[in-house]
């Protein structure tokens, strides 16, 4: 193998564990710590600690020990095991795996303990309340918006206005209720004047939200308008571009669609709302017939 070759297998393999590290501290990963094997099979456990969501800085230096600082408590994820790669690299079974979500044995509950009375963005100066993510903690459909408005924090509840009466009639239009799906926002405390928050403020708080998907793995998130597609996704992508067409989010199907409060602008979106959502419909229910499955205590 010639020099060039193992400095760019480097180069690459570097890359792949900072991503992988920030992936794990977006989801509020204090340190990670893998097994060694002692008979070599080609499996190791790895164990991850959260509660900080930032830490990549700390990750360039040394993924094996990320320290939080203090103002997020400690939780503790499940444990996962991942199957190492064949040992077709310089570096063989150290190459790390393709992000994708981790089970989480934390609740909702869980996380909104951990969020509390949240001063950790510039957005906890103007709110009432912070606005948690609300529904069925079963659920196989989530709706993402970017941040709650002015119905939402007086009420404390996401998607209460007309933009949320209008969602109710979207989700009733697929043959499901509104309790049986769980609808939130990127942030959740309501920006001054109704302006998109920031990238910073959507970063600090976004951890938040993957706690919360990781703990009830839908099958399919709905990501409502602009500014929540490029926030979950981390994408430059605009919604007209990317609507009706499903995205992946660590191993979740997401399908970006028109906002509802952009619907009420403009009613005549309504129809390609409509076609995105029909595919959504029919996801769910091919796999519901596929997996001859309902979840139990599903509404
Ligand atoms: S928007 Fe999120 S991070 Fe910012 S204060 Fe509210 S809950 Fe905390």
């Amino acid at each position: 193998m010639s020099s060039d070759s193992t400095a760019n297998e480097i180069s690459e393999l570097l890359g792949s564990l900072r991503e992988h590290t920030k992936f794990l501290s977006e989801l509020g990963a204090e340190h990670v710590e893998v097994a060694e094997d002692p008979v070599g099979e080609s499996s190791a456990a790895v164990s991850v600690v959260t509660g900080s969501p930032n830490y990549e800085a700390a990750a360039d230096v040394n993924p094996k020990a990320i320290s939080p600082p203090d103002e997020f408590p400690t939780m503790t994820t499940r444990a996962a095991t991942i199957k190492s790669a064949p040992q077709d690299t310089l570096f063989g079974d150290l190459k790390p795996p393709e992000p994708s979500l981790l089970q989480s044995s934390e609740t909702l509950e869980d996380v909104w303990r951990d969020i509390g009375d949240c001063t950790r963005c510039g957005l906890c100066e103007g709110r009432t309340q912070v606005v948690n993510t609300h529904g069925n903690p079963k659920a196989r459909l989530m709706f993402v918006g970017e941040a709650p408005g002015a119905d939402e924090d007086a009420q404390g509840k996401p998607f209460v206005g007309r933009a949320g009466q209008l969602l109710t009639k979207i989700i009733e239009a697929i043959g499901m209720k509104r309790e049986e799906v769980l609808i939130g926002n990127v942030n959740r405390c309501r920006p001054p004047g109704n302006r998109q928050p920031t990238l910073e403020e959507a970063a600090i708080c976004r951890p938040f939200l993957f706690r919360e998907i990781a703990a009830v793995q839908p099958d399919v998130i709905v990501v409502l308008g602009n500014t929540a597609l490029r926030n979950l996704l981390e994408t430059r992508e605009g919604i007209t571009r990317v609507r009706g067409q499903f995205q992946n989010f660590r191993g979740i199907k997401v399908m970006p669609t028109f906002h509802p409060a952009y619907l009420l602008r403009d009613p005549s979106k309504k129809k390609e709302t409509w076609e995105d959502l029909k595919k959504v419909r029919d996801y769910l229910d091919g796999l519901r017939q596929s997996q001859s499955i309902t979840r139990p205590d599903n509404i």
